[in-house]
């Protein structure tokens, strides 16, 4: 699926070159740019989606709340006994936070994590009929669930495209290629929704996390393997074949 650049071996690796000056009339975020990072997306990542394992919306919220700060490859090595152990949502209610930790410890921040999914359990239950809700106000009103853990939930599982997932893969690789110059996940997403096609925003995000795991590491990207490299001008590549823009950069 990934296709490393074509690479020729004449072209010369140039770590240093651009001055950081912007080519006069330059616009990163003109509809032509978007679209053809958009392409090179598609052509990258055509079928990618959320790497956490889940069967129903329930399980796909406790692994995106048990993900933060971890790794999807260690939450899905917590979860298939955690759900084995409890089942139901209504099995996470009747739970203390306490009787939850050793099973979540793993996955780090256990003792908060513990209190969001048993607080989101309860939530569920008391509130909602054991349903997870399918729209952005309620989910906000579910312990440990912010806009990026609703934005999983909705477009993930309920293919609803209220908002852009942000976290840190597309906070990092959005600025690098200048889709933004903010830095809180709020603004980054309102910049990214006004710029992205609505029925593209939840495969944006997942194209962008598999990016940020294959080749756009936030230490040594892999500039020389990415086919985006001569339309990236962020500062902190590694490798460039085009001026690199000061400020672009994780
Ligand atoms: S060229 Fe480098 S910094 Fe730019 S998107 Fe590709 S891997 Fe990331």
């Amino acid at each position: 699926m990934l296709r490393p650049a074509q690479v020729s071996k004449q072209r010369v690796a140039n770590n240093s070159k651009g001055n950081g000056r912007k080519t006069a009339g330059y616009n990163p975020v003109a509809a032509t740019r978007v679209s053809e990072i958009l392409k090179r997306l598609d052509q990258l990542y055509p079928d990618v989606t959320c790497a956490l394992t889940h069967r129903d919306p329930w399980e796909l919220l406790v692994a995106t709340i048990l993900s933060a700060q971890s790794t999807d490859v260690r939450v899905n090595m917590v979860t298939p006994e955690l759900f084995k152990k409890y089942p139901t949502v209504q099995d996470f209610a009747k739970l203390d936070p306490q009787q939850l930790e050793p099973a979540v410890r793993s996955t780090g921040f256990f003792r908060n994590k513990s209190k969001s999914v048993v607080g989101a359990a309860k939530l569920i239950v008391n509130d909602f009929g054991g349903n997870v809700p399918e729209n952005m106000d309620d989910l906000l009103k579910v312990p440990g669930v912010a806009r990026k853990t609703a934005n999983v939930v909705l477009g993930t599982w309920f293919g609803k495209a209220e908002g852009v997932v942000v976290d840190t893969h597309v906070h990092r690789i959005s600025r690098r290629l200048e889709l933004t110059k903010n830095d809180d996940p709020k603004t980054i997403e309102q910049d990214l929704m006004k710029l992205i096609p609505r029925d593209k925003w939840t495969l944006f995000s997942h194209q962008v996390i598999w990016h940020g795991r294959k080749l756009c590491f936030a230490r040594s990207p892999k500039c020389v393997d990415c086919p985006l490299e001569n339309i990236c001008h962020a500062e902190d590549k590694t490798w460039s074949t085009v001026e690199k823009h000061k400020g672009a950069k994780a």
